[in-house]
């Protein structure tokens, strides 16, 4: 089972970055050439029923098994990042952090409307990340086809707040 070798390799690392944070380490996964494919396959897997016309990516370790997935499947990878690192012509969400905020944004003219935008990043913590992308892609025109997790808090109910955006929540080992 997927989830039972992602349990074996993710490394916990308690108190980091800060006090009371149980961090999920997901960087033993790519030394781990199989265990990677294993993670693709298995997405691949829970997707088959889902038309897909891109996949976005949140900066930055959405980067690494969104881009891996996009290319696998013959479709587009796009980027989200924080504010003020792509150059071309952006739209920006802000949305607010248990302390302060944060804003992300994503080059505009990548999306097109009425696309079928898969929303991927390594792990779902409370949900907000994901639904200010959510809120982009649609405000772009374009449709949340799901959302795709190597790691969910479940504790968190992150999902919860995704449902406004997708029922489709995939997520390959949930803690
Ligand atoms: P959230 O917006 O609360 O769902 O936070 C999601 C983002 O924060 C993701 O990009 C995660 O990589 C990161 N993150 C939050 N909590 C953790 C954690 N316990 N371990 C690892 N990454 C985390």
């Amino acid at each position: 089972m997927i989830s039972d070798r992602l349990d074996k390799a993710i490394r916990e690392v308690p108190n980091f970055p800060k006090e009371g944070i149980n961090f999920k380490d997901i960087t033993p996964l790519l030394m781990d050439a199989e265990l990677t494919n294993g993670i693709i396959d298995a997405f691949i897997n829970q997707l088959n029923r889902v038309k897909l016309d891109a996949i976005v990516g949140i900066e930055s370790r959405g980067f690494l098994f969104g881009f891996l997935l996009a290319n696998k499947m013959g479709i587009p990878f796009v980027p989200i990042r924080k504010v003020g690192k792509l150059p071309g012509e952006t739209l920006k969400y802000k949305y607010d952090l248990e302390y302060g905020s944060a804003e992300v944004e994503i080059h505009k003219n990548d999306i097109q409307k009425e696309w079928n935008i898969l929303v991927h990043d390594d792990l779902l913590a409370t949900g907000g990340t994901a639904c200010a992308v959510a809120e982009l892609i649609q405000q772009l025109g374009a449709k949340v086809a799901g959302f795709a997790f190597v790691v969910a808090l479940d504790f968190l109910n992150g999902k919860s707040k995704l449902r406004a955006y997708s029922d489709n929540i995939i997520s390959l080992k949930d803690y």
